[in-house]
């Protein structure tokens, strides 16, 4: 490959290489990606190549896909990390951004299905930012 990027799961045991060329990065908020994520969004790259390598355990690979809808999830069977799959929509390789170790390149960038964007989902990018735990976290300041 000639621009390869790397992907891994939380524990290690899966790992996979990547052609570093996304046509792009979607922030879905519908509420079936609330649910599969367990946050506010998930964040799939669409790769139009057919480069991925699984490098390390490819046998932990599990996959759900949503009965009687077009709606998947590859996962490490040890750690839960959402890992890579084939759409079965568009054929594409959908890449769960957060298991990538580096930057992806991307071409275009969006967050969609504002529609059924929740009101708690939807405070994402306007919180307020720290470099750690703010304050309040601990319990000694309320
Ligand atoms: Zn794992
Ligand atoms: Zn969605």
């Amino acid at each position: 490959m000639a621009d390869a990027i790397t992907g891994s799961c939380l524990c290690g045991q899966v790992a996979f290489d990547i052609d570093n060329d996304f046509r792009f990065l979607f922030f879905c908020h519908c509420r079936q990606c609330r649910k599969i994520s367990g946050s506010a969004h998930i964040a799939h790259l669409s790769s139009e190549t057919e480069s991925l390598v699984w490098t390390r355990g490819q046998d932990l690979v599990k996959r759900f896909d949503l009965p009687g809808r077009s709606f998947s999830k590859a996962y490490c069977q040890i750690c839960a990390t959402a890992l890579p799959y084939r759409s079965n929509d568009s054929g594409r390789i959908l890449v769960p951004a957060g298991c990538l170790d580096g930057e992806p390149k991307v071409r275009h960038t969006a967050r969609i299905f504002m529609s059924e964007c929740s009101a708690w989902a939807s405070q994402v990018g306007d919180a307020p930012t720290f470099s750690g735990y703010p304050a309040y976290f601990s319990n000694d300041d309320r």
